[in-house]
């Protein structure tokens, strides 16, 4: 298949580097690749390998867009809010160059799904945001032998590498053969991650695909890219595969794919979705404020910065971090409502103080996201 016209024109940069050519740049074009996720990273790497010319990419994504997504999505504009990010995608990547066939899923990747949804790629970059996809990832590329170009960011830093144990290299579990415990690296809704810090490691993993999609220069195969924002810094590990690894190890112990959830150590949705005895309301809480006389005290958990990006009136902060050495200034005998962001650590900081002997806890379920969303609009979400 010759490359026509049009495309000459507008691959002619390309063309002129005689490590890609026309025979470089139609082998980009015969590349086909699956993205899982459309967020951060998601965003450079799909519109940057829609511009070079990828002839297929798929777009795994199931959630829709959200205002706090903008500040680093690029995929997606300021009226795509509500949309299912895998639409808004799709529109962005044709809009760019509609050459690309783009193949929109927007549906949750699963143990079910996932070999059928990767198997007829050739390539799988991982733009996932929590660890029971990205191990469910891992394994199904090494299963079908699939090259699985990994990033992930967090705050001011990124990682980025390779994974393809069919090749010599190790895979991710090779890398981190345990998930951290649950809720102890928080996501980045809970951490925070500076907007530009996914175009940077999405911009790796996308060089990373175009050259493995051309065949030239050194990948990422077996080492491991560091990249620390604030010191503006990169840092290389070597990466080796891990003979006992579980997955692409000699003695293999995973050879299909398992619950990624409880591997993670995640409670299923339908477990977390039965009322939880420890947990109330947004409207519990709103009933606690109005009615002084019941005797409940709202506490908010969260971190100060938090506080001063948004609050709710007359609830004091407690930060979580601050609890061990600040619990005294409860009353033990007294009934506490408990609210974070989002109910996560209003649960940990009710689990704490129960140690120290308080009895009348409640956590906020949905914390003040739920309680701007169901309560008080004019209280910012974030
Ligand atoms: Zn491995």
């Amino acid at each position: 298949m010759e490359l026509n016209n049009d495309e000459i024109r507008r691959y002619s940069r390309h063309l002129i580097l005689p490590e890609v050519g026309l025979a470089g740049q139609k082998k980009i074009r015969s590349t086909s690749v699956l993205c899982i996720g459309a967020g951060g990273l998601g965003s450079p790497i799909a519109m940057y390998l829609a511009a070079a010319g990828v002839g297929k990419i798929a777009i795994v994504d199931f959630d829709t867009v959200d205002y706090s997504n903008l500040q680093r999505q690029l995929l997606h504009t300021d009226a795509d809010v509500g949309r299912p990010k895998a639409q808004s995608a799709m529109e962005t990547i044709h809009g760019i160059n509609p050459n690309v066939e783009v193949v929109p899923h927007p549906t949750r990747i699963t143990s079910e799904n996932a070999l059928d949804l990767i198997r007829p790629y050739d390539i799988v970059v991982d733009g996932t945001d929590n660890f029971p996809t990205r191990y469910l990832t891992n394994d199904a590329c090494v299963l079908l032998k699939k090259l699985n170009v990994y990033g992930s960011i967090f705050r001011f830093e990124g990682q980025a590498s390779v994974f393809a144990p069919h090749l010599g290299g190790p895979c991710y579990r090779c890398l981190y053969p345990e998930p951290p415990p649950a809720g102890m690296i928080p996501s980045c809704a809970e951490g925070g991650v500076l907007g530009v810090l996914p175009g940077i490691i999405g911009c790796i993993q996308a060089t990373e695909i175009l050259k493995l999609a051309i065949g030239i220069g050194n990948s990422l195969v077996g080492r491991l890219l560091l990249f620390n924002a604030l010191d503006m810094k990169f840092r290389e590990l070597k990466l080796r595969r891990d003979p006992e690894c579980p997955v692409c190890g000699e003695h293999p112990t995973i050879k299909e794919l398992i619950d990624y959830e409880i591997f993670c150590g995640i409670p299923h949705e339908t477990v977390a979705a039965q009322a939880n005895p420890d947990e109330v309301t947004v409207q519990d809480m709103k009933k606690a404020l109005d009615n002084p006389g019941l005797g409940i005290k709202v506490i908010d958990v969260r971190k100060l910065v938090e506080y001063e990006i948004a609050h709710v009136k007359d609830v004091p902060l407690l930060p979580l971090s601050e609890l061990p050495k600040r619990f005294t200034e409860l009353d033990p005998n007294r009934q506490y409502y408990i609210h974070c962001n989002s109910g996560a650590r209003s649960m940990k900081a009710l689990e704490f103080l129960r140690e120290q002997g308080f009895k009348y806890l409640k956590s906020v379920k949905g914390g003040i996201t739920a309680w701007s969303d169901e309560i008080d609009s004019s209280v910012p979400r974030y």
